[in-house]
């Protein structure tokens, strides 16, 4: 039940950026919010670091979608300072290295959207995406088209993920 609470304030979130055309500020910002809480099921915060921390993506692309992202409310890498940058990549290799051992998937995608022309949802605080991906599944996502049917939960998403961290 948590989770669909932190579902519900991360789209509530959207609608807010969305509504302000995109002049979202720092305090009604879902990352902002997120990288204040506690590593745990109902907040959906998998690992916190010193400078950056991984998150659930609310809305995933497909099961295992994490996010890593800054604490610092900055909208691109260049905006980042080095011990920022070190932090962000050395735990986009730990989620990697999580989602091979929780997932056993064929490949993944791991990148940054930058610019809501890029397709970022939340253009105003950088966030890195990382999505695992089997053979053919590709085809299947977009037969579905804008229907997000998962065959897992976001809860047993976070249980896999942290039992691997
Ligand atoms: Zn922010």
């Amino acid at each position: 039940m948590g989770l669909e609470r932190f579902a519900a304030e991360w789209r509530e979130s959207y609608v807010e950026g969305a509504s302000k055309d995109g002049a979202n500020h720092a305090n009604e910002c879902v990352f902002c919010r997120l990288g204040s809480l506690a590593v745990d099921e109902s907040t959906g915060v998998i690992a916190r670091g010193e400078q950056a921390f991984v998150v659930l993506n609310a809305y995933p692309y497909g099961s295992g979608h994490l996010l890593v992202v800054p604490y610092r409310h900055v909208s691109s890498l260049s905006a980042l300072s080095d011990d920022e940058s070190e932090e962000l990549f050395s735990l986009i290799r730990t989620a990697s290295r999580a989602i091979d051992q929780a997932y056993e998937p064929e490949g993944q995608n791991i990148g940054f959207n930058l610019g809501r022309a890029a397709g970022a949802g939340v253009p105003n605080h950088l966030h890195g995406h990382l999505l695992p991906r089997w053979n053919g599944d590709t085809n299947f996502m977009t037969s579905l088209g804008e229907t997000r049917v998962l065959p897992e939960s976001l809860g047993r998403t976070w249980q896999k993920i942290t039992a691997v961290w």
